[in-house]
């Protein structure tokens, strides 16, 4: 019955160990999950995972975000099928780059134009640069816990980073005027950028989305400073509002960065701007061997056009909706408060009391073992393809999960602690 002995999901850690350091890399170490979590994965198909011993999922993370419309999309695979059947790596962009541009400016009100890079730290490092080049001031304003990639201006950990990578960095505090205020005073004369993401959707954390005052705060400093606001919108864009999450707050942002969901799994971001940063961003020397892929470029088409088509937001707030009154319901029932934040689609569920994240742990643990992939302490994802199905058989799991909470504090409060 033990699965984690024989498995072949056990065979390849210990083979991945011995010629990869630590096994796995990052944040998809899943060293780092409950007890139950598979590290190796076969394949996905709409709303549902496969581990590499046959183990099937309902998805709750979609890739940690990049699957929007479901896993394999037929749509969106057969136009990236095409497209590989021509080329991929060429000698420079397919004609689908100019295609997947035009939709871009045409969906985002505050762009006219984009560019595209393969992730979302070479975006979000991307617009940071292009705020220098565009102002010729240093200073960047970042929100203290956000993350904005793993590259040393900004990762979430300081091993092998320098003081000097982050000299021009000043932190604020999301939604906080008078901190964010207080910062650009300290940046006076050398500000080149405000950073926000598109919510606060820190590791961890209870989510928060952006307060009017604050966004509209954050418009007006760096409007002062004539320097560029910037949202990272690479976790939620798409998710929130086709046109860009702070259209939902009435700001427009200079420079926007996206990836994640933009292409459905297909690896691809971008940054998209005004006209105030055309011309610096046009003189920019900014390149990677295969930022202009052919095969993501048209898969980004294939995927803006489908969850426009389908009102794909509209329904993944329907299912979220249904997902947060469930679980809300059974941790009434159980007396095991939870807290859910952020938007529906991209729920946050945290216990309440749970300074070890040892209640976090039980419950995911029981229902990953139930075929359901939820994460402890990260923002999950919703997309297209979950179907009131899979929200019933989500629930049906977490009343087992709240059972295993339950018993684990029986269990604990037995045992003496040391
Ligand atoms: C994931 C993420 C990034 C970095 O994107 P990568 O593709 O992992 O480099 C940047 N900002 C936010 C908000 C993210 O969620």
């Amino acid at each position: 019955m033990d699965k984690q002995v024989n498995s072949l999901d056990s065979e390849l850690r210990n083979r991945a160990k011995k010629v990869v350091p630590g096994g796995m890399w990052g944040h998809m170490n899943a060293a780092a999950l409950p007890e139950g979590y598979p590290q190796f994965f076969a394949r996905g198909s709409g709303s549902r995972l496969w581990d590499v011993d046959g183990n099937e999922f309902v998805d709750f993370m979609c890739s940690w975000g990049p699957i929007i419309l479901g896993h394999h999309h037929p749509e969106v695979d057969e136009a990236a099928q095409k497209q590989l059947a021509r080329g991929d790596c060429l000698n420079g962009p397919s004609e689908s780059m100019v295609e997947l541009a035009e939709l871009l400016v045409e969906m985002l009100p505050h762009a006219t134009w984009a560019q595209f890079q393969k992730n979302g730290s070479d975006a979000m490092t991307t617009a940071a640069t292009i705020s220098r080049a565009g102002t010729g001031r240093r200073k960047i304003l970042v929100a203290s816990g956000a993350y904005h990639g793993a590259v040393p201006w900004c990762s979430p950990s300081l091993l092998g980073v320098t003081a000097e990578d982050r000299a021009h960095i000043v932190q604020y505090e999301y939604n906080d005027v008078e901190s964010l205020n207080r910062a650009a005073d300290q940046a006076r004369g050398d500000l080149a950028g405000i950073i926000a993401s598109a919510f606060k959707h820190d590791y961890g954390r209870d989510q928060c989305l952006p307060t009017r005052e604050f966004a509209k705060a954050a418009r007006a400093a760096a409007d002062a400073a004539d320097a560029a606001l910037i949202v990272d919108d690479v976790r939620a864009g798409f998710r929130l509002n086709l046109g860009g999450s702070w259209e939902a707050v009435g700001v427009r942002p200079d420079l926007s960065a996206w990836s994640k969901s933009i292409a459905n799994g297909f690896a691809l971001a971008a940054v998209t701007g005004n006209e105030r940063f055309r011309d610096a961003t046009s003189k920019l020397f900014t390149t990677g061997s295969f930022w202009c892929s052919a095969v993501s470029m048209a898969a980004a088409v294939a995927t803006l056009t489908a969850l426009r088509r389908d009102n794909a937001i509209e329904h993944m707030e329907r299912l979220g909706g249904m997902l947060r009154d469930g679980l809300g319901s059974l941790s009434k029932t159980h007396g095991l408060p939870i807290r859910q934040t952020g938007p529906v689609q991209m729920p946050m569920v945290l216990f309440e009391d749970d300074p070890d994240n040892r209640k976090g742990f039980a419950f995911c643990s029981a229902t990953v073992k139930r075929g359901i992939y939820f994460h402890p302490l990260h923002n999950m994802f919703l997309s297209a393809a979950h179907t009131t199905n899979d929200i019933e058989r989500a629930l049906d799991a977490a009343e087992h999960g709240f059972r295993a909470v339950r018993d684990s504090l029986t269990n604990s409060a037995g045992v003496s602690r040391n």
